[in-house]
């Protein structure tokens, strides 16, 4: 595990300013993750989920803190209920998600095309428009489009394992 230090942020967010991160680490698994906590909670440093960074402004002054860019990828399904659940890891890309549920015919996440950022934050801070919102769950047996099915996205551990205030 490679923690580095006075890591400039700026570059990974979309507004491209804000100071530097006091310790960095990229966890591309969730062990790693799980590592970061550890090495986090060792020293009393707090740790900062960073994701795509689309919603963030980081503070000229930087974030005393240990930031973990999330890169966890992965994607499976399965058929629950009639309808089918959706797991993503954390550090995919939400828009491919979305496309690759519509390439299948699944109904409930086509108006969250083109939101940037990854699977993990929408589960901290929600993402919504047009209406659907990723915290809405469509119950099993509920209308849907013909010839489509309904797919429950969630996300991995690694959203669930972050500090929740995040950045
Ligand atoms: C041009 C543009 C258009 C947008 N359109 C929309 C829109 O239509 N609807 C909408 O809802 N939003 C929209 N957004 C906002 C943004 O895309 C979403 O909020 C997106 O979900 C942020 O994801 P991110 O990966 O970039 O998160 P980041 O900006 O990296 O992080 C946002 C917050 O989530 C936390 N976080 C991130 N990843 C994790 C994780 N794995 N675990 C725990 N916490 C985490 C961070 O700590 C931080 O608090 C838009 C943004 C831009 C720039």
């Amino acid at each position: 595990m490679q923690v580095r230090e006075h890591v400039a942020l700026a570059p990974c967010c979309t507004l491209g300013v804000g100071g530097p991160a006091r310790f960095f680490l990229e966890a591309l698994d969730e062990p790693t993750v799980v590592g970061a906590l550890d090495w986090a909670k060792a020293r009393g440093v707090p740790l900062r989920a960073l994701g795509g960074g689309s919603n963030l402004v980081v503070a000229d002054a930087g974030i005393d803190a240990l930031v973990v860019k999330i890169g966890l990828r992965g994607i499976t399904t399965r058929e629950a209920d009639g309808a089918v659940e959706l797991t993503a890891a954390a550090g995919e890309p939400w828009d491919a998600v979305v496309a690759f549920a519509v390439a299948h015919g699944w109904a409930g996440l086509e108006c969250l095309s083109g939101i940037p950022g990854l699977v993990g934050a929408p589960p901290i801070q929600n993402v919504g428009a047009y209406g659907q919102a990723r915290s809405t769950r469509r119950p099993a047996g509920s209308s849907r489009s013909p010839g489509t099915t309904a797919a429950s996205p969630t996300a991995t551990a690694a959203s669930r394992a972050s500090s929740p205030d995040g950045i």
